[in-house]
């Protein structure tokens, strides 16, 4: 048995050939289960899987940050201790290997919350933070994903259609051994946005949210919908208020959402007592847990 929680996800949407990501959230959730068993917090659990969700070219952050209209990779990031409240996060930033790195050391390190742009790629260069060039993030996949993307805006008038049903945003939430909650979210965005648009997941609140007295959230999804409805804290009140566990709470929000603005996505959520949720209004989302000493991933 073990006495800690750990879930993280990576995206959610009509999610092409699932099985192709099963090996990789197992081993990130595994290897985040392996520092919360040697007595990790909660919050270095969560920074550590959702670096190792940024490194893998996989998913819409880091290394495999979609592309936005100018064709580069404009990445958001953000986290949040439970324990004490305390929150960090960066938004439109360019070149930063691990963003939600840079959002620790705000975090931690510049007495604010939020840094955008080229402040927070100044601050990184002052923290020591790795950078890499501009082929690190310009993938294959992803040059073509954007091509597509724009060809299909040319000729569809319907632009609130995804370019891509896949939203691959990352995150993770934890419950250490001590009861403490943390949790992080990292993204490219959506492919093809405007220069300068962010979403919900570097914003506290909205994309993410932990509170040792509710829950710990991270969201994925059309950002705009998450903005709007503050889901992460959304679902948070439901644990906090009207006493709802992760599963419930997580249900509820996801109804809210979709009740209120017709939003697109899904989040996880870890409660305070450790349990797990986890609910979407997308076909599918990419999640693995790890409870009880057991490793569970899904991807529907
Ligand atoms: N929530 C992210 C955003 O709107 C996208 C995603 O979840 O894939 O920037």
């Amino acid at each position: 048995m073990t006495d800690f929680t750990l879930m993280i996800h990576g995206g959610a949407g009509a999610i092409r050939d699932p099985h192709r990501y099963e090996a990789s959230l197992r081993a990130i959730v595994e290897s985040g289960a392996r520092l919360l068993a040697a007595g990790s917090s909660a919050l270095d659990a969560v920074a550590h899987c959702v670096a190792l969700l940024e490194d893998d070219p996989l998913y819409n952050a880091g290394r495999g940050s979609v592309l936005n209209a100018d064709g580069a990779a404009m990445c958001d990031a953000s986290i949040m201790d439970g324990r004490t409240l305390k929150a960090g996060a960066v938004a439109a930033i360019r070149g930063v290997r691990n963003p939600v790195r840079l959002a620790y050391e705000v975090m931690d390190k510049s007495g604010h919350v939020l840094l955008v742009g080229e402040g927070a790629e100044r601050f990184a260069r002052e923290r020591d933070v790795a950078f890499e060039s501009e082929d690190y993030f310009r993938t294959e996949a992803r040059v073509a994903q954007l091509a597509r993307a724009k060809r299909k805006r040319e000729t569809t008038l319907d632009h609130s259609e995804p370019a891509d049903a896949k939203l691959g945003t990352v995150g993770a939430v934890a419950r250490d051994r001590n009861g403490d909650l943390a949790a992080a979210t990292s993204t490219g965005g959506v492919v093809n946005q405007r220069a300068g648009r962010v979403g919900d997941s570097p914003l506290i609140g909205a994309g993410t949210f932990a509170d040792n007295a509710s829950c710990a959230a991270s969201c994925t999804g059309v950002g705009e919908d998450f903005i709007r409805t503050a889901l992460a804290r959304t679902a948070a009140v439901f644990v906090e208020f009207r006493s709802l566990r992760a599963e419930e709470a997580a249900r509820e929000a996801i109804r809210y959402l979709v009740d209120r603005v017709d939003g697109r996505g899904g989040l996880i959520l870890v409660d305070r007592e450790g349990r797990c949720g986890r609910a979407r209004s997308t076909p599918g989302m990419l999640t693995a847990t790890f409870v009880a000493g057991v490793a569970r991933v899904e991807t529907t």
